[in-house]
């Protein structure tokens, strides 16, 4: 099995990380008791991870074919709207403000408001074979898979739209720009993680370098050299705040990685 050396606090999105020897998913062989990493732009990984695996450049494709557009998962989103750009294809323009691979995304039912990438997908491939969106559970920010993806398959429908990848970079305008790992906590029904964080006096809060951004209070930042174990704290003060004002129990969206949780 062939690995390689990431370095985590420079890898992933919230510069935060051990620097770790992570198994390369190769020939659609996948090592036993170890978790599957994208790109890290979702994850917040202690100094203490379980054992790692992340796709090798194999899965690194895209193409059109007849039954629809074929994705590797490895693929970064950026790479996905281009293909669909030069195409002429619909639905995808939203991915290129969505850091990630494709992998991720899936995974996490990525979205932006009603543009979630489940909405076009017709099927996954695993270990299992080809699994059709039917069989799947999914819904905000989650899904049932429980298996490495390799590659997917979209609709493939003409109309790709400037307009809509202008509308994307708008709405993508007023976020912050210090390192973080997108929304920190999901949105509860009918309400926002951020006002709920910003009623119960923690926007901006800071411990060590790891703060609530002044910006948006959903956006756990890094303001330089910040560590797993303050941005943990901040996310359980959150949490037993928002429980004891507002009886609501705040999910995470950042996957917290760690081999004791
Ligand atoms: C600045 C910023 C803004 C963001 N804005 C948004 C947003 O608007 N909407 C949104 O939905 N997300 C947003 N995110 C989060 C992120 O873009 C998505 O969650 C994306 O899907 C993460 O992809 P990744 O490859 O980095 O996955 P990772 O962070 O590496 O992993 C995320 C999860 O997916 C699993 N996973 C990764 N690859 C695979 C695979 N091949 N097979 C099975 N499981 C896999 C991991 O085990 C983990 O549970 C934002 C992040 C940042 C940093």
């Amino acid at each position: 099995m062939n690995t390689k050396t990431i370095d985590f606090s420079k890898f992933s999105s919230i510069r935060i990380g051990p620097v770790v020897e992570v198994a390369l998913i190769e020939n659609d062989i996948v090592p036993k008791d170890h978790l599957i990493i994208g790109s890290a732009n979702n994850v917040l990984i202690s100094p203490t991870p379980p054992p790692l695996m992340i796709l090798s450049k194999e899965y690194d494709y895209i193409r059109l074919d007849e039954d629809g557009l074929h994705i590797g998962a490895a693929i970064p989103g950026g790479r996905v709207v281009s293909f669909c750009k030069k195409n002429n294809i619909a639905h995808f323009e939203y991915l290129s403000k969505l850091p990630g691979t494709l992998g991720g995304m899936i995974k996490m039912n990525a979205g932006l408001k009603e543009f979630e990438i489940f909405n076009h997908l017709i099927a996954i491939r695993t270990i299992s074979g080809w699994i059709p969106k039917e069989k799947i559970q999914y819904g905000y920010r989650k899904t049932s898979i429980d298996e490495v993806i390799f590659e997917a398959v979209f609709d493939a429908e003409a109309g790709y739209s400037v307009e809509r990848y202008e509308m994307f970079a708008q709405m993508r305008s007023n976020q912050p720009h210090d390192p973080s790992a997108g929304s920190c906590f999901k949105n509860p029904p009918g309400d926002y993680a951020g006002r709920l964080i910003e009623a119960v006096g923690l926007k901006g809060e800071h411990i060590g370098a790891m703060a609530f951004s002044n910006v948006h209070a959903n956006f756990l930042v890094n303001t330089g050299g910040g560590v797993y174990q303050d941005a943990l704290t901040l996310i359980h003060l959150a949490q037993e705040r928002v429980k004891a004002q507002f009886d609501i129990d705040l999910q995470c969206e950042i996957v917290l990685i760690d081999q004791k949780l």
